[in-house]
């Protein structure tokens, strides 16, 4: 049996607008990531089992290693169908926002979505929900918004109209927020929940091989020569990657490719801060993925350097300017943060 992590009176409130909701749009944050698509398909698959119109509206492209994901080729991408997308989140019964915290981090769509009549519900587990649904469910102690999704349906009394390509989608989520459980996984009710998704005869071994395996020959070489590259900053326990765009192209750089590139050097013996500096080929800015093991709050030097947030240990943000001045603010980052980054505490790895 599983606790109660969400709020009775929030099921009820959920469930009452459930049995009346015709048409649901379920809507997830940019550049969509494993939990944002796997969260959305997992309740999509479910919504649908259940005689609801369901549509799942993200901003933009998601990468290709979760474009097997059963139920991924309806997802609608607002950029590409901007005019059909905003009529359906105007005439929605009820909006689902999945995996996100505030209206900018879906970006143009937030208009749409704050104006539409609709009923909304929040569910995410980031810190500091922002003010604009009816119901929020929001819990930061859980490791994935896909976990909360598989909460949801279960406390609703459906866990048994959860189909195998549901789970497929959920299993997938809280995989990779938790990097394949390696981090931010340590309840015990992951693991329960992980036996019912089994039991629904997903193949957890195919659905690692199919997110992590099947990357390009280019994106190896990039990573290869992003790692020759990295700056280690010892005395700091820190490091840094950098891809400018120029990079970029040398290395046919596609969606994805830099995906995980700002775990790695985690992996190195004392390291417990980690950013990544990658110039956006869209807006002509740095987007900033900063990473932590232990008790420093890379989500401080995201919101206080890089106009940005997240987690503890996993936050970003971004940054206006050239790749020099970008690795400098990382720099004075470094600097401002010194006796938390020395710290003794810090040395988790030993
Ligand atoms: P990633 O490095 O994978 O892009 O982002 C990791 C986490 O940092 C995201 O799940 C999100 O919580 C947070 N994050 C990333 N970029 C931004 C940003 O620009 N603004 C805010 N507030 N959070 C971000
Ligand atoms: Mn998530």
């Amino acid at each position: 049996m599983l606790t109660k992590v969400i709020e009775q009176s929030n099921i009820d409130h959920f469930a009452k607008w459930f049995e009346r909701a015709d048409t649901i749009v379920i809507v997830s944050h940019v550049s969509p990531d494993g939990d944002a698509v796997g969260s959305s398909l997992g309740l999509w698959h479910f919504l649908s089992s259940q005689g609801k119109n369901a549509y799942v509206i993200v901003p933009n492209v998601f990468p290709d290693f979760l474009k097997w994901m059963p139920g991924s080729k309806d997802i609608l991408l607002y950029d590409r169908c901007k005019a059909f997308a905003d009529r359906l989140i105007d005439k929605a019964d009820v909006i689902c926002c999945l995996d996100f915290n505030a209206l900018i981090r879906i970006e143009n769509m937030g208009d749409s979505v704050k104006a539409s009549p609709a009923r909304k519900i929040l569910i995410d587990h980031h810190l500091y929900p922002e003010d604009f649904c009816h119901i929020v469910i929001s819990h930061p102690e859980i490791s994935s918004t896909s976990e909360l999704i598989f909460r949801l349906i279960c406390r609703m009394g459906y866990s048994s109209d959860i189909s195998k390509e549901a789970a497929e989608c959920i299993y997938t989520g809280m995989m990779t927020d938790t990097g394949s459980f390696s981090y931010n996984s340590n309840r015990p009710e992951i693991y329960f929940i992980i036996g019912e998704l089994l039991s629904k005869g997903i193949d957890k071994d195919e659905i690692y091989r199919k997110v992590y395996s099947t990357y390009s020959e280019s994106r190896l070489r990039l990573m290869g020569y992003v790692l020759t590259r990295m700056k280690v900053y010892g005395e700091y326990h820190s490091a840094l990657l950098a891809l400018t765009l120029e990079e970029q192209r040398r290395f046919n750089y596609m969606k994805g490719d830099s995906e995980g590139f700002v775990n790695i050097p985690l992996s190195i013996k004392n390291i417990c801060f980690s950013c990544f500096l990658r110039e956006d080929i869209e807006k002509g800015k740095i987007k900033i993925s900063l990473r932590s093991v232990g008790d420093f709050p890379c989500n401080k030097v995201a919101a206080e350097y890089f106009n940005g947030g997240g987690h503890q240990n996993a936050s970003g943000g971004e940054f206006y300017g050239t790749m020099e001045e970008a690795a400098a603010r990382f720099e004075e980052a470094l600097k401002a943060f010194e006796p938390q980054l020395k710290a003794k505490r810090l040395n988790v790895k030993g």
